[in-house]
């Protein structure tokens, strides 16, 4: 038989059915409410929310944490507005992906490795993009010409060859390949940023040469990209990340610091807030 009282006569005794806290239910439905868009800029104010949902201000105070805490919202001390929100960005999976990294003591080395077997692929997928010429070129060719620009400035030169390749991974035209691969970057881009901006240096592209030889190799991807050869594309960027192994960066034996991806992460792959 399977009555309702049949199912209560096996269910063990003294463990109550959980009912999911108030607070959950109203971060479920504030969440919801985000992620599709529905609320952009800020929440209501508390008293406001209190009100909607009928619920104690305790509650609502618990579901704010909550969202806080998934780096949804930011709420501001002593502001009479709502929390601002945040939509869902990749710069919070870095930092999770980072801590993980940190706790297992991974190098930064290795962080290197799997962007350089990734890169390429990416690469190769922009190549066979049939609108590569409208979606992904020119923003190639921009960032090749703004690093010309700064050829003799290596933080800034630094800087924009990481733009580059972030605008690879984007332009592969598949959003959960370039969201695994734009984590890696934003994990390898944060490192990069932090070790670039110490006054010791760190050897990559530190001189003249390197950085024209970097820039000439940028070009060499987009003629492949352009020219449609996903085999020459990825063939150009596996050698060409293949020079980041011969650097003194990678001789320091670092690891993985969740605290430069915390501190340094720009996440380029989703919507600006
Ligand atoms: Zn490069």
């Amino acid at each position: 038989m399977h009555s309702s009282s049949a199912a209560r006569s096996v269910r063990p005794r003294g463990r109550p059915v959980r009912h999911p806290i108030l607070a959950e239910v109203v971060a479920d439905k504030l969440r919801q409410q985000i992620i599709s868009g529905e609320t952009v800029d800020a929440l209501p104010r508390q008293e406001d929310l209190i009100l909607e949902f009928g619920v104690s201000a305790a509650s609502i105070r618990e579901a704010l944490r909550i969202l806080q805490a998934e780096g949804l919202i930011a709420v501001k001390r002593g502001s009479v507005g709502g929390a601002a929100v945040r939509p869902p960005s990749l710069d919070k999976v870095a930092y999770l992906l980072a801590m993980h990294l940190e706790a297992a003591a991974v190098p930064v080395e290795a962080v290197v490795h799997a962007v350089r077997q990734l890169d390429p692929v990416c690469a190769a997928e922009c190549a066979r993009r049939e609108d590569r010429r409208v979606t992904v070129i020119p923003k190639l060719r921009r960032i090749v010409e703004d690093s010309r620009k700064v050829i003799d400035q290596p933080v800034e030169y630094a800087a924009l060859a990481r733009r580059f390749h972030q605008e690879l991974v984007l332009g592969c035209g598949n959003k959960p390949m370039s969201a695994i691969v734009g984590v890696l970057e934003i994990l390898w881009t944060a490192h990069m940023n932090t070790l670039t901006r110490r006054p010791e240096g760190h050897g990559l592209l530190e001189s003249r040469e390197a950085r024209i030889a970097s820039l000439d190799e940028h070009v060499a991807m987009i003629q492949s990209i352009a020219a449609g050869d996903p085999h020459a594309a990825g063939l150009v960027a596996r050698e060409h990340l293949n020079e980041i192994g011969r650097t003194n960066l990678l001789g320091q034996h670092l690891f993985v610091s969740a605290g430069f991806v915390r501190d340094a992460a720009v996440d380029p792959y989703s919507p600006e807030p």
